[in-house]
């Protein structure tokens, strides 16, 4: 398995730095995001390292979607965005593929 010792989701699925995980399976890793611009927004990440999704080979990526398909159904929120960015000009600021799950709570939910 690619790993880098010097990357801060590395380090996060190797258990080396906390974080409140949600899944997990042999290639896969979810948790909640330690910013997040929504309540419960997560990241789904390969325990592949990895900056770009190209740079990861494509068994290492079958599980995302379907497990971030899950969180968003777990999170209750009707409505959400599921994003991946690739580079800086692409807003990516840590350099380990992930998916982010963003629910977006509605008026009548009252969390807005
Ligand atoms: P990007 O801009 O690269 O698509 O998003 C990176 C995300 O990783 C951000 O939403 C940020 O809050 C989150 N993040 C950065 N460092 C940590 C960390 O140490 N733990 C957790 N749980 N999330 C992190
Ligand atoms: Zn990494």
């Amino acid at each position: 398995m690619a790993t880098d010792a010097n990357c801060i989701f590395c380090k996060i699925i190797a258990g080396k730095i906390p974080s409140k995980k949600l899944y997990e399976t042999d290639k896969t890793f979810a948790f909640l995001d330690i910013g997040p611009i929504a309540p419960k927004h997560c990241l789904v990440i390969p325990k592949y390292h990895g900056a770009k999704l190209t740079d990861i080979p494509d068994e290492h990526l079958q599980e995302l979607l379907p497990i971030a398909k899950k969180l968003a159904k777990a999170s209750g929120a009707e409505q959400y965005n599921i994003l991946q960015n690739n580079g800086r000009l692409a807003h990516q600021q840590v350099d380990h593929v992930h998916f982010h799950m963003i629910p977006k709570p509605s008026e009548e939910s009252g969390l807005v």
